[in-house]
């Protein structure tokens, strides 16, 4: 049987699901969702939600893609994947050779990873490594904003400061030096402190540019990253920039980075979630020719050292290749569809039961005043929400949508209508 109502119950049983209180699945039963079609999810019984968030940050053309589906049958069908060690293959060399040629060779060199945690591991380990194949291995802390979110294994824990994500296994961890975020006032000045109180021990600060995705879509403006830019090469700090979320034109340009600077880019830049336009798990960390430098060497211990099994799969790696053609003609379209979203919800950013209302690109996020939210206030909002064909999932009290790069007019004015609904029946005025 897989009926809805059975695959619910059998879900509860044998599938421990990620970021929920399984205590609360009779309560908030999973979804069953049988297939996708463009943006849409549809269940077992036939209902459809509108995927509002793109499935965790990682959908942009929609679902069951044909494009996608083809390229990755098709590498399927000639080479799913072989190890990257010892061996190579047109899929990762065409995928490193295009995200390169978009930073204009600052970062021509790509690391293959297989999620947004691994990047994180990958790029702290490759920080301090570098230092110390530099002879100054005492360059080993690192320095993460308040409110940073970098992935849940332990060393990407180590500098997310999300404290639900981190509470129960801070004893695990290991310390990190945290600074105020961008868009907090005096951040910069802060910055500063902690990389003199460092003394010179800071291997790298690591900041999502843009946006901070998962403390409730935090924005702040590309101004402060090019300060922070400078600050960490006068201190000789690398500046690691999470795009693992903000990537893949998720804020209107295909790197966050661009917004801030074409000539000066960070040491690290991390990319997963859009990559393969939400079909399969991959992660790169691109860095640049000084940071590959340092480990060139006749000692193989001087060289990186991080492997696991699937690094470079070559069908994520068609994935994502496929992805970035088909960006070259999505990216234009960008900017009108951020605007469709900005026209169809500026009254409900007016409304008094909201504030904060903001926008980057393809990320439009508001707040409900304290006062009125309630109880359970994410968990109500997205029960609710599913009533009137929507996928969407508040953090706390910020609700935010990040949908498919497939918004036209139309589609912006019926999300906006659906949020209101939404709010209308959780907070009635
Ligand atoms: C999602 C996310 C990660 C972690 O990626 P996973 O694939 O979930 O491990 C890291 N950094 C940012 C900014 C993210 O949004």
């Amino acid at each position: 049987m897989n009926s809805g109502k059975d695959l619910a119950a059998r879900s509860r049983a044998a599938v421990w699901h990620p970021c929920t209180q399984m205590a609360r699945l009779d309560a908030v039963p999973p979804l069953p969702i049988a297939r996708g079609e463009g943006p849409w999810l549809i269940d077992t019984e036939g209902r459809r939600y509108f995927d509002a968030n793109s499935s965790w940050w990682v959908n942009l053309f929609g679902h069951a893609d044909a494009g996608l589906a083809e390229a990755i049958a098709h590498q399927a069908r000639t080479l799913p994947h072989v190890m990257l060690a010892g061996c190579t293959h047109a899929p990762a060399v065409e995928l490193a050779e295009r995200l390169s040629a978009r930073t204009g060779g600052a970062l021509g060199h790509a690391f293959f990873g297989s999620d947004g945690a691994s990047a994180t591991e990958i790029a702290l380990k490759m920080s301090a490594h570098y230092w110390r194949n530099l002879g100054q291995p005492q360059k080993c802390e690192f320095i993460a904003l308040a409110g940073g979110y970098h992935g849940e294994t332990l060393g990407a824990l180590s500098v997310t400061d999300v404290a639900i994500f981190r509470d129960a296994y801070a004893p695990l961890l290991r310390a990190t030096h945290l600074a105020p975020a961008l868009h907090e006032a005096g951040a910069l000045a802060a910055i500063e402190a902690k990389l003199l109180e460092l003394k010179g021990r800071c291997a790298a600060v690591i900041v999502e540019p843009l946006i901070q995705g998962a403390s409730g879509m935090r924005m702040h403006g590309p101004e402060a990253l090019r300060e922070l830019r400078a600050l960490c090469t006068r201190y000789g700090a690398h500046l690691i920039a999470d795009e693992i979320a903000v990537g893949c034109g998720r804020t209107g340009t295909f790197f966050a980075w661009e917004q801030v600077s074409t000539a000066s880019w960070p040491d690290f830049v991390l990319l997963s979630k859009g990559i393969t336009g939400g079909t399969l798990p991959l992660s790169l960390v691109l860095t640049t020719d000084t940071v590959f430098e340092a480990f060139l060497s006749p000692e193989v211990a001087r060289g990186f050292l991080h492997s696991h099994s699937y690094t470079g799969n070559a069908i994520a790696c068609a994935a994502a290749n496929e992805v970035l053609r088909r960006m070259e003609a999505v990216l234009p379209t960008l900017p009108a569809q951020a605007k469709h979203l900005r026209e169809a919800f500026a009254p409900l950013l007016a409304d008094p039961r909201v504030e904060a209302g903001r926008q980057t690109g393809m990320v439009l996020a508001f707040d409900v005043r304290a006062e009125v939210a309630g109880e359970r206030f994410a968990e109500t909002f997205h029960l609710v929400a599913r009533a009137h064909e929507l996928l969407i999932r508040p953090i706390g009290r910020s609700v935010y949508l990040m949908p498919p790069y497939v918004i036209d007019a139309p589609t912006a004015q019926w999300l906006a209508q659906q949020v209101r609904a939404t709010l209308d029946e959780v907070c009635p005025r």
